[in-house]
């Protein structure tokens, strides 16, 4: 990232403080955290990422996700469209930059939902954007949210717990930890980091007007 020099105001820094990229492991409610966040503030842009993970019923084309095949992803990672992407349970995700440089340049806060690696990607390529990790208020939440979801086997089951001790363990990457013991409180407490006050509070006075 460049460095604005200081008569020249506000710059890209600036603007890209108000990224904040929500992650956590499978099962922790990101979904359902992150739709009440929408639903709070409207204002914020939440993007829709790129898959190729076959639509579930119910999702929607261009508002849960832009659903594409193999050949498409790779070419949205070839001509550099993405601003970062992972692989998951064998399907590609990816994060399409212009509409969340597009909300940030307009002054939006913008919100990802993705997995670790994704979140790593982005770290390193915008490090002024803001981390936020959801975690379970226990182990046994998450394991009893995992294994209460029917259909999996045992071995499923516990190759995904084993994702999630990884992925809890990274914590310390993260610049804030929300516990979701009740969703409409982690949404709301999720917003604080996500508006642009608190996180300026939190990261370097660049940040600040
Ligand atoms: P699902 O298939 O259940 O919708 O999502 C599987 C995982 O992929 C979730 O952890 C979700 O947060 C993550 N994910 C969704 N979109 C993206 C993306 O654009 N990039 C990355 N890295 N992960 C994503």
């Amino acid at each position: 990232m460049t460095e604005q020099s200081p008569d020249r105001g506000p710059g890209p820094d600036i603007v890209r403080s108000r990224l904040t990229v929500v992650s956590g492991p499978s099962g922790v409610g990101k979904s359902s955290v992150v739709a009440e966040l929408r639903r709070l503030h409207p204002d914020v842009y939440f993007s829709v990422s790129a898959t190729t993970r076959p639509p579930r019923p119910g999702e929607v084309e261009g508002a849960h996700y832009h659903f594409v095949d193999r050949a498409e992803f790779a070419r949205m990672v070839e001509r550099g469209e993405l601003l970062e992407h992972a692989e998951y349970a064998g399907n590609h995700y990816g994060t399409p930059r212009g509409p969340v440089e597009a909300a940030l340049d307009a002054g939006r806060p913008a919100v990802l939902e993705i997995e670790l690696q994704g979140a790593r990607q982005v770290r390193r390529a915008m490090p002024a954007a803001l981390l936020v990790m959801l975690v379970p208020p226990t182990w046994e939440t998450l394991v009893s949210r995992l294994t209460g979801r029917g259909t999996e086997e045992a071995d499923v089951v516990a190759r995904r717990l084993a994702v999630a001790k990884d992925e809890l363990a990274a914590e310390s990457e993260f610049d804030a930890v929300v516990v979701n013991a009740d969703v409409t409180t982690a949404a709301k407490e999720l917003l604080t980091w996500v508006l642009p006050e608190k996180s300026a509070g939190r990261r370097s006075s660049t940040t600040q007007e």
